[in-house]
């Protein structure tokens, strides 16, 4: 049977305390018991349905991690207060002195810089390897090898990660697959595809309002309680959890995520075959000239598109700078970092999201400086939008 997402989140059914139509939210850092020996039980992991203290878990929190493991189809899942607060305790719980992690070269500035300039302090050491070649991933695995780590769809450059692929070769050496999904949210089902972890931020796509952060870990119950242990937990050591308040909110956005995420691949879609036809190059992985089409139209969930990210690239970081700054003028959208924004949201990665990344390793995987990565708007009449951009374009002579 296929899966379908949209329709999992769709069925839970929360109530208020008071027959709300919302879940009542859970305004309490700590939880009362009635008996000494329950709060014990707790502290152990043996009582179920009962509070401790709010960085463990809460209700609200647990309410919105439930839609989120429904979403990925995994046992249960862990929010978090950011991104970057659920993919590091992941790598540091699964990983100790000795250990060593195989990630895609392509990812996220900030996981990018946590491997390459932190990890190794605890003697943690990563191979970045080009994730759309199985056989160098394979090949860069080591006995003391953990996991392999990859973005279903890359930041900033949209390289597609073949996840049963990757799959098999975990398996095989008894490794971990960690996918991060923010890119692709409904649109991809790593777990479906063999991940054992699937991360998001949750302040892009799954919020979509840019008004918080956000983080999720997806994976199995044994994972997950490991990541919450009071004794050797990384998620409760470390400290990085979400509050009760913005676990309410973003589970609200979370039940119009279907619709807003139909709207911005159609958005990318049409701006992406519109470009190309004018002889720009957009990466867009729902064009046939992108080298992963077919492969992500065999991974996705086809009714919610490729997604709402692409990149163009307008030659020099210069012009770019000077498009980026017209359009904002014109009111396209912002020149902002970030994703997943009703309105479009655009910058240039080589200075500013990718800039942890040294040159010489920019230029190998082809991060230009004149790269810049739209995340396209749930604009109503992206024809209008189409012609708009094309005159803010023509006006500093990318087109
Ligand atoms: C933004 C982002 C992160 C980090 O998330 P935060 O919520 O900013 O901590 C991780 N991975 C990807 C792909 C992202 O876009």
């Amino acid at each position: 049977m296929k899966f379908k997402p949209a329709n999992n989140i769709q069925d839970l059914q929360y109530f208020g305390e008071f027959g709300g139509v919302n879940p009542s939210i859970s305004d309490s850092s700590t939880y009362t018991f009635l008996s000494a020996k329950t709060m014990f039980d707790t502290f152990e992991g043996n009582a179920d349905g009962c509070y401790l203290y709010s960085r463990h878990s809460s209700p609200s929190n647990l309410y919105l991690g439930k839609a989120l493991a429904a979403m990925e189809g995994t046992e249960t899942a862990n929010v978090t207060a950011t991104g970057m607060g659920a993919i590091t305790p992941v790598i540091m719980q699964l990983c100790g002195a000795g250990d060593h992690v195989v990630s895609s070269r392509t990812i996220y500035g900030g996981t990018y810089a946590f491997l390459k300039n932190f990890a190794p302090r605890f003697q943690v050491k990563t191979t970045f390897v080009n994730i759309t070649n199985l056989d160098k991933v394979e090949a860069a695995i080591t006995p003391n090898t953990k996991l392999i780590y990859c973005e279903s769809v890359s930041n900033p450059l949209l390289e597609v990660a073949d996840i049963v692929g990757l799959s098999k070769i975990a398996k095989k050496h008894h490794l971990q697959l960690v996918v991060d999904n923010t890119f692709s949210p409904l649109s991809v089902s790593p777990a479906k595809l063999g991940a054992d972890i699937v991360i998001h931020s949750l302040t892009k796509f799954i919020n979509g309002s840019s008004d918080t952060m956000g983080g999720v870990v997806c994976g199995s119950q044994e994972l997950i309680d490991s990541l919450r242990s009071v004794n050797d937990g990384a998620s409760m050591l470390l400290g990085a959890s979400l509050d009760s308040l913005r676990a309410a909110s973003i589970l609200k956005n979370m039940r119009t995520l279907h619709i807003r995420m139909k709207q911005h691949s159609h958005n990318a879609m049409y701006l992406a075959e519109r470009f190309e036809k004018d002889g720009l190059k957009p990466v867009y992985p729902g064009l046939a000239s992108h080298p992963s089409h077919s492969l992500f139209t065999k991974m996705m969930n086809e009714e919610y598109g490729y997604g709402g990210m692409l990149t163009l690239d307008a030659g020099s970081k210069e012009k770019a700078n000077e498009l980026m700054e017209v359009m904002q003028k014109g009111n396209i959208g912002y020149l902002a970092v970030s994703l997943g924004f009703y309105k479009t949201l655009f910058s240039a990665p080589g200075s500013s999201t990718s800039s942890e990344i040294p040159e010489e390793e920019k230029a190998a995987m082809g991060l230009t400086d004149g790269l810049i990565r739209f995340s396209i708007g749930l604009d109503n009449d992206i024809e209008r939008t189409y012609q708009e951009m094309k005159k803010c374009m023509k006006s500093v002579g990318v087109l």
